[in-house]
């Protein structure tokens, strides 16, 4: 297995492009750490009711509550292919708990992408944000409109603005990537892993940027 982890801010287009990446190659996987921690919420697992409250905030949830899961997650899978990484890690403490993972199911670390986007844009792109319940397709009224406004194009439900994409909580969570998730450009620059993608422009263009980045 490989491991390719996807750096950048709230907003930075992180799970958009992932799944751009994996409707063109099956053999990537998509894996969203913010995904399995809103489910656990909705299935109000132990771990999703005690994360509940710190995502509400804008916060980081515990870094063993979430290395918990990513370390479950691989080590159910088998055979190979190659891991996207969504939002994991987002701490250095986090990054050092991700290199046991790796190195005890046999998986090596094949790149770090950083897509980077100035801040006053991750506003902005959070303020349009919609999401599907349903499939958990992403949108944006403006850059990702749905066909039909309000309704997710794959599934038909309703779309939903995320709890935590309101604008006080986003400016704490820009303050909290600053903070915590920033020094983790250092870290894999420092290994010679980190690979910077503009994140700005057409969606297809900022996909084929991080394809290059990645061969
Ligand atoms: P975004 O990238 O837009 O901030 P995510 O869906 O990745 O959104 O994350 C939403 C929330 O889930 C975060 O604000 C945080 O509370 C929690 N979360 C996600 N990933 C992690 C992580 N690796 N460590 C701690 N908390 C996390
Ligand atoms: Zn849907």
């Amino acid at each position: 297995m490989n491991v390719v982890i996807l750096l950048g801010g709230p907003g930075s287009g992180k799970g958009t492009i992932a799944g751009r990446l994996v409707a063109a190659d099956p053999t990537l996987r998509h894996v969203s750490s913010g995904d399995l921690l809103r489910d656990a919420v909705k299935r109000q697992t132990a771990a999703g009711v005690e994360a509940d409250g710190y995502m509400k905030r804008g916060e980081l949830v515990p870094d063993a509550i979430i290395a918990r899961m990513i370390a479950d997650l691989m080590a159910g899978i088998a055979g190979p292919c190659t891991l996207l990484l969504d939002g994991f890690p987002r701490t250095v403490a986090q990054a050092g708990i991700l290199d046991g993972t790796i190195a005890g199911c046999g998986a090596s670390l094949a790149a770090v992408v950083l897509l980077e986007v100035a801040d006053e844009i991750l506003v902005d792109r959070i303020a349009g944000r919609r999401a599907c319940p349903g499939c958990g397709a992403g949108y944006h009224v403006t850059n990702i409109p749905p066909r039909v406004a309000g309704r997710c194009d794959a599934c038909g439900s309703a779309l939903t603005v995320r709890k935590d994409d309101n604008p006080e909580t986003v400016k704490h969570r820009l303050a909290v990537y600053q903070a915590q998730t920033v020094p983790l450009i250092e870290f894999y620059e420092a290994r010679g892993a980190l690979r910077r993608v503009p994140g700005i422009g057409p969606i297809d263009e900022i996909a084929e940027r991080v394809r290059r980045a990645l061969s």
